[in-house]
């Protein structure tokens, strides 16, 4: 009796984990390069998206900021690439084309 205790407790303390680790990585929030603020959320990840002859696959990642609505896609942890520009097949590192907040206009 008490090992099916143990055994349901490993199998529900380990999906608990996973979901409190997908919870961090669907909350965390980075900074809006548009407005400044920190509230720039994950929206979608596709991972290995794009396999290149070299290295590993490619994750692309889509997120929205919460403050101003401003969309921004990115590969792996490189630059956010705004979203109009990331639809017309903009990756990498992006010119500095965006509009800064106010306060540091
Ligand atoms: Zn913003």
């Amino acid at each position: 009796m008490s090992t099916v205790v143990i055994v349901v407790g490993l199998v529900c303390g380990g999906m608990a984990a996973y979901v409190a680790a997908m919870a961090r990585v669907m909350n965390k929030r980075l900074t809006c390069p548009a407005c400044g603020e920190r509230t720039l959320r994950l929206r979608s990840l596709v991972r290995g998206h794009h396999w290149p002859p070299q290295g590993r696959p490619i994750d692309e990642s889509l997120h929205r900021c919460d403050a101003c609505g401003a969309e921004f896609g990115r590969e792996n942890d490189g630059p956010l690439v705004p979203k109009q520009a990331w639809d017309e097949g903009a990756r990498g590192e992006f010119p500095k084309a965006i509009a800064l907040p106010p306060k540091e206009r």
